[in-house]
């Protein structure tokens, strides 16, 4: 039906606001192998830093660097810091965005279009996370089998521990 406003402005309709919510997500799936290597050098720098991290005491960092992670992975992958991150496994897209909370591939319920059948209007995590890690060097990460998620380290860093596991793993090879 025609409209009878003066003025129609371009994306005001549910359907496209819908869509938006999803924007950010869908650029960092795109851009997989950018983040990816964006996060390697990251995360050797925060290796590099464990003296320091070590010196000032882990357990004061997290604070800090909860609330760094939170809001940057939050505004990147609408990350909802779980604590155990395999985004470098998955594409770039987040599985605890998944109604299921599945993190080793999709359900049967996938629609045609590759949109979640729980959340019709936001693509499947999983298609998504199919999409990202084609582009990635270590895409053929995503065949990896995910242990079941542990509960316990929900709302810590992934940054913060992932370093301390390398830092220990080092410190054993020397
Ligand atoms: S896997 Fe976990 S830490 Fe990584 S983006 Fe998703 S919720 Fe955040």
């Amino acid at each position: 039906m025609p409209s009878t406003n003066t003025y129609d402005p371009a994306g005001a309709g549910p359907v496209s606001r819908q869509g938006r919510k999803y924007t950010v997500r869908r650029w960092s799936v795109r851009n997989a192998r950018f983040l990816e290597w964006l996060y390697i050098v990251f995360a050797d720098m925060l290796l590099d830093l464990h003296p320091l991290w070590k010196l000032i005491g882990y357990q004061r960092i997290e604070g800090p660097m909860v609330f760094i992670e939170k809001h940057s992975k939050g505004f990147l992958f609408d990350c909802r810091m779980c604590g155990q991150c395999v985004l470098s496994s998955t594409g770039m897209a987040c599985p605890m965005n998944c109604p299921k909370l599945l993190r080793n591939g999709p359900c049967g319920g996938v629609r045609s279009d590759g949109n979640c059948e729980v959340e019709p209007d936001m693509p499947c995590v999983w298609t998504e996370a199919w999409k990202g890690s084609q582009l990635m060097k270590n895409g053929d990460a995503i065949n990896t089998v995910q242990l079941p998620h542990d509960q316990s380290l929900r709302g810590t860093s992934s940054w913060l521990r992932a370093t301390a596991e390398k830092a220990a793993q080092r410190k054993a090879m020397k």
